[in-house]
């Protein structure tokens, strides 16, 4: 684990909770304050401007889809803007996407494990000049650890939904077996109920709907749908019972 640069803030174990002191504080001190992600594992309150959470709904299919059949060496290219920051939100999107997220893991992991052979090649170098880069380059480090960190939580989401769905579908299956039917015509099956009860919760509606639809065609109202409508009406004149 990484130290903390900001030792001396507040901690939150989670984005939810720090929303929540963000909030309390903007109520009581009326101060904007954001959570952020720090690279000590923690969520921080910031007065800075932070940029809102990025997530692969932001990005465009067709990107998604060209960014994962690009080459390793313009695929990394991406990854290197994205630490910066660079480009619009929607072309960083494109790394959020669960079709890219192992590789921009893997390319984050070749990125860290660089920068720390730099850091110890140049671990005994006192110069100020050393001193300086080291830095920089600590920093740049701490950077591509928040996007590690953001990279596990969303492959953590991807892997979450992937076993609930997967879940659904065995047991689906199993229940429709049961029935001696396949998923498909069991569905079938509870939408022509679903139908059939719509119909009788709302058979006036439909069949004026009908009426209405067959003239604005210019075609007689066939007598099954007349009758309907007539039956409803004799039911409204009736007394109540
Ligand atoms: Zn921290």
């Amino acid at each position: 684990m990484t130290d903390c640069p900001h030792p001396t803030k507040s901690r939150f174990a989670t984005r939810a909770a720090a929303v929540n002191a963000s909030r309390r504080v903007r109520i009581r001190a009326n101060l904007q304050l954001a959570p952020y992600e720090c690279v000590c594992t923690w969520w921080h309150l910031t007065k800075n401007t932070v940029e809102a959470p990025l997530t692969a709904d932001e990005a465009d299919r067709a990107d998604v889809e060209h960014v994962a059949s690009l080459p390793d060496i313009d695929f990394r290219e991406i990854v290197v803007a994205d630490l910066r920051s660079q480009g619009t939100r929607a072309d960083r999107a494109v790394l959020r996407h669960e079709l890219n997220l192992r590789r921009w893991k893997r390319h984050l992991g070749q990125l860290i494990d660089d920068v720390n052979m730099q850091l110890k090649d140049r671990k005994h170098d006192t110069s100020l000049e050393a001193h300086n880069w080291r830095k920089r380059t600590v920093s740049y480090r701490n950077t591509i650890d928040l996007r590690l960190k953001e990279c596990r939580r969303l492959r953590a989401v991807v892997h979450a939904d992937a076993f609930r769905k997967n879940d659904y579908r065995r047991r689906d299956v199993e229940i429709a077996a049961a029935a001696g039917a396949t998923v498909k015509e069991l569905r079938h099956h509870a939408g022509e109920i679903a139908v059939g009860r719509l119909i009788d919760a709302h058979g006036a509606e439909f069949a004026r709907y009908c009426a209405e639809e067959y003239r604005a065609l210019g075609l007689t109202v066939p007598d099954r749908i007349a009758r309907h409508i007539n039956e409803i009406r004799a039911d409204r004149s009736s007394p109540a019972v």
